[in-house]
């Protein structure tokens, strides 16, 4: 077992940067960037330009997520050994849809110092942007590419009692848009386009009308910018609309069993086992009320 206790003077410092507007560059940012001996970055070039923006000249070195398995290792022992190095990745938190954890595990193993600084991440912003007013988001980094596999995605998530967070990008997002509304037709969502930039925009509304503006859009201008989709939780319509389809199901069921000659008793306990109705709606059902 590792523990922070066992430190040298060297840090890991797992650095985030601005996702569009470089004010939100934070003083322990800078600092992380200014100090280290060494910033591995994502892609040097455009760790390059942030560190230019801020006047800051450090040795750069690329550590992209190929490069992760064959490098972590040397860079953390050279954290071991004294070194202060700062990671970023292009743009918001490392780790987050972008390459960082690895680095920051290698280190957990090693029981190598790490600091992990706060600071802008895409889905956090949109999630409090969009207007959702539920307390918990579930977040699973870029949607799928090909409609089976973002149907699966959707419906693999559709019990769950959160905000379903998705990145997306501009040219996917008229098609992400059509299978999320055909998925949940009775909730709202929200698009969040370049958040903390000049055209930052947010379109609220029910899964039909967001896809109707961004399918127009799309046809009319084409759709630029960096995109978070944040779908509300479930609304009472929709579970109101699924407890009448398990009811139907489970009275189709019903008079097949009854047709078949089974036992009344024998249906109910049938019904509430395959469709996890309350005893006393599959009793009814299996009467054929
Ligand atoms: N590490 C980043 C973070 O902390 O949010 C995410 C990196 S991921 C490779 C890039 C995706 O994040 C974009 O394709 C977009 O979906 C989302 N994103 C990044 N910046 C954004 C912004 N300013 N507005 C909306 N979405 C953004």
């Amino acid at each position: 077992m590792k523990n922070n206790a066992e430190h040298t003077a060297g840090k890991l410092i797992i650095c985030p940067t601005p996702i569009g507007n470089l004010g939100d560059v934070t003083d322990r940012m800078r600092a992380a960037l200014e100090n280290a001996q060494v910033v591995c970055a994502e892609d040097t070039r455009v760790t390059g330009k942030l560190l230019a923006a801020l006047g800051i000249k450090r040795p750069l070195e690329r550590l992209d997520e190929a490069m992760m398995s064959s490098r972590a290792e040397g860079v953390v022992a050279r954290v071991l050994a004294g070194e202060v190095i700062t990671y970023c990745s292009d743009a918001g938190m490392p780790g987050i849809s972008d390459p960082g954890l690895r680095l920051v595990r290698a280190a957990r193993d090693a029981g190598a110092n790490v600091e992990v600084l706060p600071g802008p991440v895409a889905a956090a912003t949109a999630y409090v942007a969009s207007g959702c007013t539920n307390q918990r988001f579930f977040f699973a980094g870029f949607f799928p590419r090909k409609d089976a596999e973002r149907r699966a995605a959707l419906e693999s998530v559709r019990a769950l009692d959160a905000a379903l967070i998705y990145y997306e990008s501009p040219n996917r997002l008229a098609d992400a848009l059509q299978v999320v509304a055909s998925v949940f037709p009775y909730r709202e969502m929200a698009v969040c386009r370049e958040l903390t930039k000049l055209h930052e925009e947010v379109v609220r509304g029910t899964t039909q009308e967001v896809r109707d503006v961004f399918t127009a859009r799309a046809a009319a201008e084409g759709i630029k910018g960096e995109i978070v989709l944040v779908i509300d939780g479930p609304s009472e319509a929709e579970n109101a609309a699924a407890a009448e389809e398990t009811a139907a199901d489970a009275a189709t069921r019903a008079a097949e069993m009854r047709a078949a000659g089974v036992s009344i008793k024998d249906i109910r306990k049938a019904l509430m086992s395959e469709f996890g109705i309350s005893r006393n709606e599959a009793y009814g059902l299996a009467l054929g009320e």
